[in-house]
């Protein structure tokens, strides 16, 4: 583990030489200077800030409009864990990097799993999806075939594969992961507690209301099918609402091609319940989505699943409530 770490670093220390991000600013808020609290990704670092930013100092290690899956922690994001206070992170594959980290330090961090504070799902390979090349494999270099994770391609239809780790997408598990994230804090930094549990009781009635609304919808409209050309990092917004969902790729698939029958499949499914619009996900360039949507006489539409945020969303004041609250806004929109 030791070794795996300075390798690491060092190749960290190497990339940020020859990029240049060595001087990337990480993103911060809340109050500076206070109890500092580190975030890997956009959600727990927005659920964060609207429990504990009155009283703690917020910093985002991946930065806004980076992809998710491809991030590597820069030297510094390193020294950050070390020295915060509390460290968020989600527990995912895509974020297991975080683990080598951790286990290396000579004093443990102070951590909270996102993954930990709801009931998980295990990823789910819907009907028609494209799921050969599944991201998580890409990380496995070697070519052990003893090797139990190398068994992934043989799963079939429906077959699980491992925790989706896409858990904020439904609000009721935002909420409990803003609850959790304010506990730990407060039993952190106890001066503060009191702000921490108040400002998530407030927080807990706005995601209340969210999830209000969107019930409402959705049994008002009685259409409960998506149908996405993109990733589908949205199970667990699917499981609340109880929506049947397609799409072409998995949650956390690093794909970009679909197959053909994947597109067939996609396209009849629009044709067939007579389906308006085929959504993309944020930070895709929505050719398959488009293409679908062609093929079947539908227009297109952006679902945020909020796994990140462009810098000019972040600097607007983007929040998990505002993203769900545009996708909200989408639905109504393209489902009246
Ligand atoms: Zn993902």
């Amino acid at each position: 583990m030791k070794r795996m770490f300075a390798a690491l670093l060092s190749l960290t220390l190497f990339a940020a030489l020859l990029s240049g991000c060595a001087g990337r600013e990480p993103v911060s808020s809340g109050k500076a200077g206070g109890f500092s609290i580190v975030a890997t990704s956009f959600p727990a670092y927005d659920l964060a800030r609207a429990v504990c930013g009155q009283a703690a100092e917020i910093t985002l290690l991946l930065p806004p409009g980076a992809e998710s899956h491809s991030y590597e922690p820069t030297p510094r994001d390193i020294l950050a864990v070390e020295d915060c206070g509390l460290f968020l992170y989600l527990g995912g594959e895509s974020d297991a990097w975080v683990e080598t980290i951790l286990s290396s330090l000579d004093a443990p961090a102070e951590t909270l799993r996102m993954i930990d504070c709801v009931e998980t799902l295990e990823e789910e390979t819907l009907e028609g999806m494209t799921a050969q090349g599944h991201s998580h494999d890409d990380h496995d270099d070697h070519d052990d075939h003893d090797d139990h994770s190398g068994d992934h391609e043989s799963h079939g239809l429906g077959e699980v594969h491992e925790i989706d780790e896409h858990v904020w997408t439904a609000p009721e598990n935002a909420g409990c992961i803003a609850r959790a994230i304010a506990r730990r804090a407060a039993e952190l930094d106890p001066g503060n507690a009191q702000v921490y549990l108040a400002a998530a009781d407030a927080y807990q009635q706005e995601i209340d209301t969210l999830d209000r609304d969107f019930r409402e919808f959705f049994d008002t409209t009685g259409e409960k099918t998506l149908v996405f050309g993109d990733r589908f990092p949205l199970r667990y917004f699917a499981e609340a609402y109880g929506l049947t969902c397609y799409a072409a790729f998995p949650g956390c698939s690093t794909q970009t091609e679909p197959s053909a029958a994947t597109v067939a499949f996609l396209t009849e499914k629009v044709r067939e319940e007579g389906i308006s619009t085929v959504f993309y996900i944020e930070f895709s360039n929505h050719l398959v989505a488009d293409s679908i949507a062609e093929a079947a006489g539908a227009e297109t539409a952006l679902f945020h699943s909020c796994h990140n945020v462009s810098r000019q969303d972040l600097e607007a004041g983007a929040t998990y409530l505002s993203l769900m609250r545009r996708n909200l806004e989408t639905l109504k929109q393209c489902m009246p």
